[in-house]
């Protein structure tokens, strides 16, 4: 199943054409407390460090776009031309694990340089609608988005927001009162009722707005309507990560309870001229491999499952000289046959025994081999899903058999 929703991202991700970027798991902490940010949950409280021989104070990469734009700059990946970028891996947070929620979880991410224009931020989300879409998994996820503007924007709207905030310092829960210093505009994610109270009659980012980034915001769901995708507009919607800007969105699920954000990006123009570069326009996402394959199953039943795999073929010997005698054909059959897998039983054993295994592991057809096939020079054909007779057939008139079943 991972195989399957990893594949599925590479395809979607290459026919868009990104390229892959293979990126190291330990870097400089430096490096993600000026990319990811001091006041963020994922610096202060999050990130697994390893002291290294030479002193340099290292960690375990928490996600990867500090570490793309790192890469990007250092080989200059992105220096006066579009680059679009794709990793993946494990990704390492110190939290309280539970379901969808590990200390190490799989991240699939993209990273683009270079482009202002809201198309990408619209392509972005074209990208997981259509990798969803390719799962089944579209009618079960939903995409939020909003705008939190240029970084003046957010950072006069941030002031506003702390100031409303702070004179309502009483009603807030503990969690927000911290983050009234660090990080406020994190605080209107909070679940906290009383504290959603005080949200509720916070002032709007909509109102901090330049007619530029509203402009820009609307370009980006005009492209959506024409991309058919649907979406909800969330004025709340804020990421825990300081180099946001303008656009940012997450698609959810209802299926897998508190964890539900499976995917999470948006734009962060400021961040690579924070990390020592020329100012760049640059915008990315990261999808949870982990909240998607638990969605996957959430969703698809296991006759669907079996369904996926039935290009199986089980091969069976009656004693050692035939098993000797099916090795190879079990190989030629691999190369004939595209998109078939062929398993031979190694095990051994009666026969009934083996065909119970190979019905068991959910072959489509089982191919068996005993003395008066090799002294004939054919092997038997058997239908394990009622698709048609059991026959004995010479090795080509079988190749074309199974061609006929599933090309
Ligand atoms: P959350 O609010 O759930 O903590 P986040 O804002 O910390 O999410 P991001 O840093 O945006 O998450 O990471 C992108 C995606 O990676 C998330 O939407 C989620 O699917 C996945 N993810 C993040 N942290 C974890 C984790 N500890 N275990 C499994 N998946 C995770
Ligand atoms: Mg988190």
């Amino acid at each position: 199943m991972w195989s399957r929703i990893e594949d599925a991202a590479k395809h979607c991700l290459c026919t868009f054409g990104y390229h892959e970027l293979r990126l190291p798991i330990i870097e400089s902490t430096a490096l993600f407390e000026r990319g990811v940010g001091d006041g963020t949950d994922i610096v202060e409280k999050e990130m697994f460090n390893i002291d290294s021989r030479d002193g340099e104070p290292l960690s375990l990469r928490p996600e990867g776009t500090a570490s793309c734009v790192r890469a990007a700059l250092q080989h200059g990946l992105a220096f006066n031309r579009v680059a679009r970028l794709w990793y993946q891996g494990p990704m390492f947070r110190y939290e309280r694990p539970q379901k969808g929620r590990y200390r190490q979880f799989e991240q699939i991410g993209t990273e683009a340089f270079g482009i202002s224009k809201p198309a990408l931020d619209a392509e972005l989300i074209d990208i997981n609608h259509q990798l969803f879409t390719s799962l089944a998994l579209d009618g079960h996820i939903t995409l939020r988005i909003n705008t939190i503007g240029s970084l003046p924007e957010r950072r006069a709207y941030t002031e506003a927001l702390q100031k409303h905030l702070d004179s309502n310092r009483d009603t807030l829960d503990a969690d927000s009162l911290r983050r009234l210093q660090t990080n406020p505009l994190r605080i209107l994610d909070s679940k906290h009722a009383e504290t959603r109270k005080v949200i509720a009659r916070a002032p709007k980012m909509h109102s901090f707005l330049s007619d530029d980034s509203k402009h820009h915001f609307d370009q980006v769901l005009e492209c959506l309507q024409a991309l058919s995708i649907g979406f909800e507009l969330d004025p709340y919607l804020v990421r825990g990560l300081d180099y946001y800007t303008h656009t940012v969105f997450e698609f959810e699920t209802e299926a897998l309870g508190a964890q539900g954000t499976v995917s999470a990006g948006g734009r962060y123009d400021g961040l690579v001229e924070t990390l020592g570069g020329r100012p760049t326009p640059a915008a990315g996402f990261a999808i949870g491999l982990d909240r998607l394959v638990l969605l996957y199953q959430a969703v698809h039943t296991e006759t669907e499952e079996v369904a996926a795999c039935s290009n199986l073929v089980y091969c069976v010997a009656a004693d050692e000289a035939s098993l000797r005698h099916l090795m190879p054909i079990a190989n030629q059959l691999r190369r004939d046959l595209a998109h078939t897998t062929v398993v031979v039983d190694t095990l051994g054993g009666k026969l009934a025994t083996q065909m119970r295994r190979a019905d068991r592991e959910g072959a489509r057809w089982a191919i068996i081999v005993g003395e008066s096939e090799r002294a004939e020079g054919v092997l038997t054909l058997k239908p394990m899903r009622e698709v048609g007779e059991q026959a004995r057939l010479t090795y080509d008139a079988l190749v074309l058999r199974l061609l006929e079943d599933h090309g």
